[in-house]
């Protein structure tokens, strides 16, 4: 099964990822781990990459849809992926469309202000980077990480404007996307708010997976 996940920055996509990639036995490819393995193996495709990395530039569109195109066709994708992130753009998904046929784009449905909350939460030890959530996952002593003692701080990505910002560039983006896919009879929606395993139950009913 070739599967896309759409689904907003903090929308909970990893982790809902992890347990489809278990299920399904299928990698999950995503624009940075394409691009990381590319130039660890040092394809044709890697080198060039490197080389647009490496001066500090972006990596352009059309390397990135070489490079999973090449990794689509590899035998490491022989039951099927699940693209994490890509495709971003109508020009992406059609490119994608022209060399691999998608079976499912799913995407995540998460309200920003649920989004916000979860983010605004979060606190990080910027010595250790342990991660905590104020509700979800606190820490022993409030405000002081556990493992390393120093003081938790909120990162500026976390802001809830900040937050909001990306999540308005997602959704400018991302929604020619969906109804690229919805036109090809492709989109399924799964509800992205709950308990994590409830979630994991919608898109595998979605998907046709038992658990
Ligand atoms: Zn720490």
């Amino acid at each position: 099964m070739k599967l896309i996940l759409l689904g907003a920055p903090g929308a909970g996509k990893g982790t809902q990822s992890d347990f489809i990639k278990s299920a399904l036995k299928v990698p999950v490819i995503s624009t940075g781990n394409l691009l990381r393995e590319a130039i660890a193996l040092g394809t044709d495709l890697g080198k060039q990459a490197k080389a647009y990395m490496d001066g500090g530039n972006l990596v352009p569109d059309q390397l990135i849809i070489d490079l999973m195109k090449e990794k689509l066709q590899s035998s490491d994708c022989a039951n099927g992926a699940i693209l994490d992130g890509f495709p971003r753009t109508v020009a992406q998904a059609e490119a994608l469309q022209s060399f691999s046929d998608v079976d499912i784009a799913l995407s995540f449905e998460v309200p920003d202000e649920a989004i916000v909350h979860r983010m605004a939460g979060r606190r990080t030890c910027l010595k250790c980077h342990s991660v905590y959530h104020v509700e979800n996952n606190p820490p022993k002593v409030e405000g002081v990480c556990d493992k390393c003692g120093e003081a938790l701080t909120i990162r500026r990505d976390d802001n809830p404007d900040v937050v909001l910002q990306r999540l308005n560039v997602y959704h400018e983006q991302t929604e020619p996307v969906k109804h690229y896919y919805e036109q090809l009879g492709k989109l399924r929606s799964v509800e992205g708010v709950g308990e994590v395993e409830e979630i994991r139950d919608r898109i595998f009913a979605v998907l046709g997976l038992s658990v």
